[in-house]
């Protein structure tokens, strides 16, 4: 008869009740598994041993923040929640962690080595839905040219870096706080699929997309400042009480910040990744 009952948590022999994880070889109590990296989820072929490992690891990691410098702390300022990609520009090393930068160490977020980064490459997940609601599900229907200047463009951003790493293989995190959702005007005969942004792109692709976007608010910028642009008054984020030329001016505002907005993201992926890459 073993020692630990098979219902017993593989790594410190406590009860494995509510919220374990199944390992290779027995289960992972919910005490032992928050002391895991919040980016490490191969339970399935860790062993007790990788876990244990691991811990120690994360011990490790918690000392060695005490002499982490902070060059420079990426992300959305606004929300107290979103994720940071902050990093030791000395060191040569970084941290990817939720919440704002002045306590990020008590999080003890897993110090990761550039050196230790073999690729990144950002993810753009682009769909649409009839309402501008924030939450609305993005829909699968088929959607025919006609209607790309009626629905709402969702956009949501994530960074991945495949890792070298003692015990983690890849970080995805979500870029933006909020999903983007922004109305695209067409112009005539010229049908935009949204930003036409859907993709995964590293390197210069990055570089690209940034440069592409930016350019594109400026041109729909100048675009709206000749007036040519009677379509963008049709769209519809609501407010009806204004008058139209205020609702006119206040949707182009919108739509030109809405553009920016999604440049901003792409841009602060290049950035990461001209920072950890060189490229
Ligand atoms: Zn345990």
């Amino acid at each position: 008869m073993g020692l630990f009952s098979k219902k017993d948590c593989a790594v410190c022999g406590g009860r494995a009740g509510l919220g374990s994880k199944k390992l290779s070889e027995g289960v992972l109590c919910k005490d032992c598994r928050e002391k895991l990296s919040p980016w490490f989820d191969a339970f399935s072929e860790a062993s007790a041993e990788d876990i244990r490992s691991q811990i120690d690891a994360r011990e490790e990691n918690r000392r060695a923040l005490e002499s982490f410098q902070v060059t420079k702390a990426w992300g959305i300022k606004k929300y107290q929640t979103a994720m940071q990609f902050i990093y030791d520009g000395d060191q040569r090393c970084f941290v990817v962690v939720e919440g704002p930068e002045d306590t990020f160490k008590d999080r003890n977020p897993d110090i990761i080595r550039f050196d230790q980064v073999r690729n990144i490459w950002l993810e753009v997940e682009e769909g649409w839905s009839e309402s501008d609601n924030q939450y609305a599900p993005a829909s699968n229907r088929i959607l025919t040219q006609d209607k790309y200047d009626e629905v709402f463009w969702r956009y949501d951003f994530y960074l991945n870096f495949a890792l070298d790493h003692p015990y983690l293989s890849q970080i995805r995190y979500p870029m933006n706080f909020k999903t983007t959702v922004i109305q695209v005007p067409q112009r005539m005969f010229l049908f935009k699929r949204g930003l036409e942004l859907a993709g995964e792109y590293s390197g210069e692709e990055i570089a690209y997309q940034a440069d592409r976007l930016e350019a594109m608010a400026g041109k729909e910028e100048a675009w709206i400042r000749l007036g040519k642009y009677s379509d963008v008054v049709r769209l519809k984020y609501s407010d009806q009480s204004l008058p139209e030329h205020l609702v006119k001016d206040i949707k182009n505002d919108l739509y030109i910040k809405k553009i920016e907005n999604v440049a901003a993201h792409v841009r602060r992926a290049e950035r990461i990744s001209r920072l950890i890459l060189g490229k």
